[in-house]
């Protein structure tokens, strides 16, 4: 049975693949020739992961899933949330557009803030024979003040999830994987399907 991750990211791809085994086939955008930039204009994390699935089923009759994933800081009302990949963007003010931008402008607007808790959370959103699923994956930690460790990418150099004393940014892909937004919302989305086979 053939699905689409509605996804270029390889990695991503990769880790889903390795979950399911062989008795799915999950391709990629670029596997089903798809190289538009889908859009991602809804203001909930399940609005566009749903966008992106929608998109690829409309396009392409496809069944299909999509993610889409949110920093929630509990003293910023759940601020970056939705906007986490662009936060310094558009938020800024001049801060550029890339992940030091991002850590720097949140620990900036954190300074003087103690409540430090924060949470990843991801939705993954499923098209599958009629049906539409969300399957959601949540982390909670507290976000660091100041960046720490060289490994994984985005926030991960100040966000050390509960119960560790070390950020993802100190863990191995395997360690963080096994507690992650992402790898708890793949792993549901996961049961689910295996349960379809
Ligand atoms: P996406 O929906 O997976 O593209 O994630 C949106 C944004 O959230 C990314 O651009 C990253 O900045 C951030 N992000 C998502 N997952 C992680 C993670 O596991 N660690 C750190 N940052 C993340």
């Amino acid at each position: 049975m053939k699905i689409v991750f509605a996804t270029n990211n390889q990695h991503k791809l990769a880790e889903v693949r390795q979950i399911l085994g062989e008795r799915f086939e999950v391709v990629g955008l670029k596997d089903i020739g798809c190289d538009e930039d889908i859009p991602e204009t809804a203001d909930t994390l399940e609005g566009n992961a749903l966008q992106k699935a929608r998109y690829v089923k409309e396009h392409y009759g496809l069944d299909c899933f999509a993610d889409d994933t949110g920093l929630e800081v509990v003293a910023l009302n759940g601020v970056p949330g939705v906007h986490t990949a662009r936060y310094a963007e558009l938020f800024g003010n001049g801060f550029s557009h890339d992940s030091d931008a991002n850590m720097n402008l949140l620990l900036h607007n954190l300074e003087k803030i103690t409540d430090r808790s924060a949470r990843f959370r991801t939705v993954i959103a499923l098209l599958y024979q009629g049906q539409e699923l969300f399957f959601e994956g949540i982390c909670p930690g507290t976000i660091l003040r100041e960046q720490h460790g060289t490994e994984g990418f985005g926030y991960d150099p100040i966000f050390q999830p509960e119960g560790y004393d070390r950020c993802f940014a100190e863990m191995t892909a395997d360690e963080k994987n096994a507690i992650s937004h992402r790898g708890r919302a793949t792993q549901k989305l996961v049961e689910f399907l295996k349960n379809e086979m």
